[in-house]
């Protein structure tokens, strides 16, 4: 592979990285997709115990690009939301049908979508999948940018997208920061069976470090728990017991599910916000975690990623059609300015949410505990929050409206 020239290589080979360079195979891009870890290591079948809940415009995302046949059958959905908050009678209810018939989005074990992706990827003839193997350094010139690997050889390709993640190598070889903080909270994820089923609800209450969130999964037996709380009480609770745990868990949740046992194995991630001062340089983009990552408050920072997908694929293949230089930064200007605002709505949304919520009593407290009985009882706010939470806000790219590239 040594000097081997393509249109675009994208670097790193997350549920982002690899949803584009389908996208762009599909489209008849000549792409290479490089990732660090042997596809071995992530399409072991046994299950880790994470999910992602995809919003409803994610959903018709992969849809339009002929992923979901694959997904529908191993997606849970999920038909309301209740929000309630610690010590409280008040709390928030958004059913479906208040803005149609479809779920308002769905829970996907992980290891389904990796699989999911991995095979569409095999299928698609445009798209070199290198695993293992990192990328080390990239240079960028008026006409290329040029990739050394780790293994010695080298590529160059007309443009380089970096979806290598929060730490992105991509991202920094441009000299491009971030800004950020981290949240001294860290997110206990695991899934749990419970004696009731879940009938499609997912569940957020909101406690003194954190939100506890419960998923509804496929089973409706089964939930994911992604359970915040300040970092020095996770290590208490990550060091308990399974038993333990799940009795801290059934404490903090409520009885409304029954009894509830371990499904999964325990993981913890430590959570901060960042995000990029900019998404593109010439020859260069970033797209997924590698240009932000947000407070998983809402679930909402895989589906940022895929609504870049979305609007980089359409970008590029519009500017193709017109003879355009796909590198060029008057095209790559165009996707920073359609997903910047957004992304960075979401990550304020998010950290503003965090804010109100976390371990605030008296005035404050009783004025966040009015608003979530207001929000509830004023129908035009509550399709607000619903349209947002299921991505249906601001301009559409094609494949978010159902529509081929
Ligand atoms: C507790 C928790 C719960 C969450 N829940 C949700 C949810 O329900 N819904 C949702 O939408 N989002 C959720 N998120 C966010 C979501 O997990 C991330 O936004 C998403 O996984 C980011 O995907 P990515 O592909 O951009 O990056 P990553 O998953 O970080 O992938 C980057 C890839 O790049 C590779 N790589 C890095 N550097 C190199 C290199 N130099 N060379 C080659 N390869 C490289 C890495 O190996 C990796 O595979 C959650 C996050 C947390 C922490």
């Amino acid at each position: 592979m040594t000097d081997q020239a393509y249109d675009v290589a994208v670097v790193g080979g997350g549920l982002i990285g690899s949803t584009l360079a389908h996208a762009l195979g599909q489209s008849g891009f000549n792409v290479v997709l490089l990732e660090r870890n042997a596809p071995n290591a992530l399409l072991a079948d046994n299950f880790d115990g994470r999910t992602t809940a995809l919003a409803a415009s994610t959903a018709t995302i992969l849809k339009s690009l002929g992923l979901w046949t694959a997904l529908e059958p191993v997606a849970g959905p999920i038909t309301d939301i209740r929000v309630s908050d610690r010590g409280s009678g008040l709390y928030l209810h958004f059913d479906h049908s208040a803005v149609g018939a479809e779920p308002m989005g769905y829970i996907v074990e992980n290891r389904h979508l990796r699989r999911t992706l991995a095979d569409a990827l095999e299928q698609t003839e445009c798209v070199t999948v290198e695993a293992p193997v990192s990328v080390m350094s990239i240079e960028r010139n008026s006409a290329r940018a040029m990739l050394a690997l780790a293994d010695g050889r080298t590529l160059s390709a007309q443009l380089v997208i970096g979806t290598d993640g929060k730490k992105s190598l991509v991202r920094q070889s441009a000299g491009i920061r971030t800004i950020g903080w981290a949240y001294d909270q860290t997110a206990l994820v695991t899934v749990l069976h419970h004696e009731e089923p879940h009938r499609g609800i997912a569940h957020e209450r909101f406690l003194k470090g954190g939100p506890l969130a419960l998923l509804p999964m496929l089973n409706p037996h089964l939930s994911s728990l992604v359970w915040t709380e300040d970092t020095k009480t996770a290590e208490r609770l990550e060091a308990l017991s399974d038993a333990d745990f799940t009795a801290e868990v059934g404490r903090a949740f409520g009885p409304w599910l029954g009894s509830l046992t371990l499904a999964a194995p325990r993981s913890r991630w430590d959570l901060a916000l960042h995000h990029a001062t900019r998404y593109v340089a010439p020859r260069l983009a970033l797209a997924g975690d590698a240009a932000h990552g947000i407070h998983p408050i809402a679930g909402q920072g895989a589906n940022l990623g895929w609504r870049d997908v979305a609007v980089l694929a359409e970008i590029l293949v519009d500017a193709r059609r017109l003879g355009l230089d796909i590198g060029g930064l008057d095209v790559l200007n165009r996707y920073q300015a359609w997903r910047r605002p957004d992304n960075m709505t979401l990550a304020a949304a998010t950290d503003g949410l965090n804010r109100l919520f976390r371990g605030v009593a008296g005035p404050i407290g009783l004025a966040r505990d009015l608003g979530l009985g207001a929000v509830n009882r004023i129908p035009p706010l509550k399709h607000f929050f619903m349209r947002h939470a299921m991505g249906l806000t601001g301009t559409l790219p094609r494949l978010a409206r159902g529509e081929a590239l």
